[in-house]
């Protein structure tokens, strides 16, 4: 491979020359995707720059490694990216993902047993995360504002003429294969950071004399193990997605089906606490039959597999703390998990990419255009998106005896204990589910779990006057005992 040094590169083109306000996103993942497209209502142009060469079609590629994994977009992620590109969500039904009830169709095996099933307002989509990316890229090239730079990778940060800003980035283009590698400038009024959990922002920063943002890691060591099937023709059953979630520090192991498009499933084992599931065929049907329920087992055992078992084990909690920094340029943000990267089994990670891009958009609203302070404000502003969902992600990690990075307080056990019985209650009572769910769904903060009516519900069940109406409990097709609203059925 015939591929110059970067000693020996010239730098060549600029963009310094072009007119307009020019922004730079660097990583074109799905925070990158959302922040480009909440730009375009700012800047004159708006540039992409990303690693890897996009594929054509709905299939992972290196960059975003999870992209083999189940990925639930939270009903507020999917209320935004609506917002933003209004009619995604029915490009993707047309593309096959299904619309799943989140009371209705998802069969919930909670560390208290089986979620209530009812009929709710709250409905996600359900598709492989290649699909989702497929799908904004495409939406996002058909506005004219926007440049995307594939295979070219982001070398360092370019200093400012202004002292406090940056002028943009220096960039390397070609790609792994090419034979013509060249690095250039690339000249912008603003430089956006979304080259995720993995980002070498800190050091970028460092190589321009700013400090590196204090970071805090909470590891439970999960890992994820992932494969496609084909759903067996007539086959059917009363749930279209499937969660047994762990209960640690004793069931360390959970797993996730999804019905995705094309008609398939995409299986999901997941194991805390270092019990990382295997990625060979037979460990893994093993790892899927010593679940506490075999339901998944029992669908997965006679159904074809249409691709390897992918692993994947960087699912640490990482918080950057960009809004902390000393001293920072003016015009680099940080955004998405570049900033705050969760343990994954919460589903936030693609939400919180989401209301980031709002958080952006409020920003520069406010802005008068020369981009004054920007980077402190965007930053405390996005610190108030992540602040609740990193406490629930983190504060539940501590149930595992082998999280890393912290422990549980008392306050932490008193809300662990507390959310036990939130979660029992969920198992037969569908109004204290609802807001479970939209709390999970990140549509409204985790204090609505502390309104009157749920604490009344949590002390009732606490002193024994709240229990399960058996009357209701009924035997699924699937063989399992759930609890129905009857006021919702
Ligand atoms: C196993 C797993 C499962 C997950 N499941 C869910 C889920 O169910 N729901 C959910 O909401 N979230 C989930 N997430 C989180 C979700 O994947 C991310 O939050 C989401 O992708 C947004 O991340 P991002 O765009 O900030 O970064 P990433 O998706 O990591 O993308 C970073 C991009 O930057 C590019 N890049 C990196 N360095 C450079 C460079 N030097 N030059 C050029 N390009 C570069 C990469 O190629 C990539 O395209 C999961 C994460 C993991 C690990």
């Amino acid at each position: 491979m015939n591929r110059r040094t970067e000693s020996s590169n010239k730098i060549e083109a600029s963009e310094a020359t072009t007119a307009g306000r020019h922004a730079l996103v660097l990583g074109g993942s799905l925070a990158g995707l959302l922040a480009a497209r909440v730009l375009c209502d700012h800047f004159d142009r708006v540039t992409v720059v990303e690693r890897d060469p996009f594929p054509a079609t709905a299939s992972p590629r290196r960059g975003v490694p999870q992209a083999n994994h189940v990925h639930a977009l939270m009903p507020r992620g999917r209320l935004i990216l609506e917002q933003l590109f209004p009619g995604l969500q029915k490009e993707m039904m047309a593309a096959g993902a299904p619309l799943v009830g989140m009371g209705k169709d998802v069969a919930w095996l909670t560390p208290q047993g089986w979620g209530v099933r009812f009929r709710s307002n709250l409905e996600v989509l359900s598709f492989t995360r290649p699909l989702l990316d497929l799908h904004v890229r495409r939406r996002l090239i058909t506005d004219c504002r926007v440049h995307v730079m594939e295979n070219t990778e982001i070398i360092r940060l370019l200093p400012g003429r202004q002292n406090g800003k940056v002028a943009g980035a220096v960039v390397r283009t070609g790609g792994e294969n090419s034979d013509r590698v060249v690095e250039m400038q690339l000249r912008a009024d603003l430089v956006v950071d979304a080259t995720g959990r993995a980002s070498r922002a800190p050091r970028w920063l460092e190589e321009l004399g700013y400090p590196a943002p204090e970071e805090t890691i909470i590891n439970a060591h999960l890992g994820y193990a992932s494969r496609l099937y084909r759903i067996p023709e007539g086959f059917s059953a009363d749930w279209k997605c499937i969660f047994v979630q762990a209960a640690p520090p004793e069931r360390k192991r959970g797993a996730i089906l999804f019905t995705v498009e094309g008609d398939r499933w995409l299986v999901t084992m997941i194991g805390g606490g270092r019990d990382y599931p295997p990625t060979d065929n037979d460990a893994f049907l093993e790892f899927a039959r010593s679940l506490p329920s075999p339901i998944i087992y029992d669908a997965i055992r006679q159904a074809e597999p249409l691709s390897p078992i992918k692993g994947h084990r960087g699912t640490e909690n990482r918080l950057r703390h960009f809004e902390r920094a000393g001293r920072q340029p003016e015009n680099f943000i940080a955004i998405g998990d570049s900033v705050c990267a969760f343990n994954p089994v919460y589903g936030q990670g693609m939400t919180i990419a989401a209301m980031g891009a709002n958080a952006l958009h409020e920003c520069l609203c406010e802005e008068k255009g020369v981009l004054e302070n920007f980077a402190r404000r965007f930053q405390k502003r996005l610190t108030k998106v992540t602040a609740a969902p990193w406490m629930l992600a983190t504060s539940e990690d501590y149930r595992y005896r082998e999280t890393e990075g912290g422990s549980a307080s008392v306050a932490t056990r008193i809300m662990h204990h507390y959310m036990d019985h939130v979660v029992k209650l969920s198992t037969f009572d569908a109004s204290v589910r609802q807001v479970l769910l939209e709390v999970f769904g990140m549509l409204v903060q985790p204090s609505a779990l502390f309104r009157p009516n749920i604490v009344l519900r949590v002390l009732g069940h606490t002193l024994g006057f709240v229990r399960p109406p058996k009357s209701v409990a009924k035997k699924t097709s699937s063989g399992m005992l759930v609890y129905h609203s009857a006021a919702n059925d």
